[in-house]
């Protein structure tokens, strides 16, 4: 569903993202751990075409994202189309970024009714069951500030779900809360890869990763330096650089 290759992306001379190549297939979740400035929120943020790579080409679903250079000619895709491949995935981030004065009902539904044109009906039956999926069925007509952290993110997910994506994009969505909340998030995360989804995550959370992922990926400065199976990288990683990462966040 997802193949990345050979993305490279620098800011001001200085790599960020450095010839980076995945494939995520259908289904698949991706877990994509590494220290701090690895790259790991540019390479999603490519994907999401919010960042625009410098070279290298990625496309969602067989199409082409952003830009891709053909015997070294840019070739572009226009701005409609890129928001056309936007819509294909969901995005949460570590704040949840909710709106503050919609209900979690109207977060919901608006980019649905607004973006996607579709009917208010439609829209919040769609909603009221992804609540549930979430457990927050009871929290429909809540106000944000009226919720915990745990229970704001877990709305950040059903919003985004809302808009019916292919494929969800987690960046480090348990960082921000306080570590009895990480819990209930995880556990939404985890029905949700049930489910099928096919779910990229930048997470520092190991035992999801080990118990979720389908592969994952070590990043350091800005590279892929390990992948492969949750067992075969956080357990019997080769690479000294993994080891080294594991033995301070295990
Ligand atoms: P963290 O775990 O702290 O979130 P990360 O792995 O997500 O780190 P990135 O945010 O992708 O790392 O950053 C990779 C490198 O690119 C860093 O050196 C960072 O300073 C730089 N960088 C990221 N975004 C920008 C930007 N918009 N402008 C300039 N430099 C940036
Ligand atoms: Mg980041």
């Amino acid at each position: 569903l997802v193949d990345v290759k050979h993305v490279t992306k620098l800011f001001a001379d200085e790599y960020a993202v450095r010839d980076v190549s995945l494939h995520v297939d259908s289904g698949e979740v991706l877990c994509i751990i590494g220290p701090s400035g690895s790259g790991k929120s540019t390479l999603l943020n490519c994907i999401n075409c919010l960042v625009r790579p410098d070279s290298g080409s990625i496309s969602v679903d067989g199409e082409l994202i952003g830009i891709e250079y053909r015997n070294g000619t840019p070739y572009e895709m226009t701005e409609r189309s890129i928001c056309f491949q936007r819509r294909k995935m969901g995005m949460v981030f570590q704040q949840f970024n909710l709106f503050p004065h919609m209900t979690v009902m109207q977060n919901l539904c608006e980019g649905p009714i607004r973006v996607l044109h579709e009917g208010r009906a439609e829209a919040q039956s769609r909603a009221a069951s992804l609540l549930g999926q979430v457990g927050l069925g009871d929290k429909a007509d809540s106000y944000p500030s009226e919720l915990s952290g745990g229970q704001q993110q877990r709305v950040a997910i059903a919003r985004a779900l809302n808009m019916q994506p292919d494929l969800m994009l987690f960046d480090e969505p348990t960082s921000a809360l306080d570590p009895e909340l990480v819990g209930e998030v995880l556990y939404a995360m985890k029905e949700l890869a049930r489910t099928g989804m096919t779910m990229v995550v930048v997470t520092h959370e190991m035992g999801f990763a080990r118990e979720v992922a389908d592969n994952v990926v070590f990043m350091a400065e800005g590279r892929v330096i390990e992948e492969g199976s949750p067992a075969r990288v956080l357990d019997t990683p080769s690479n000294p650089r993994t080891k080294d990462f594991l033995s301070k966040v295990l």
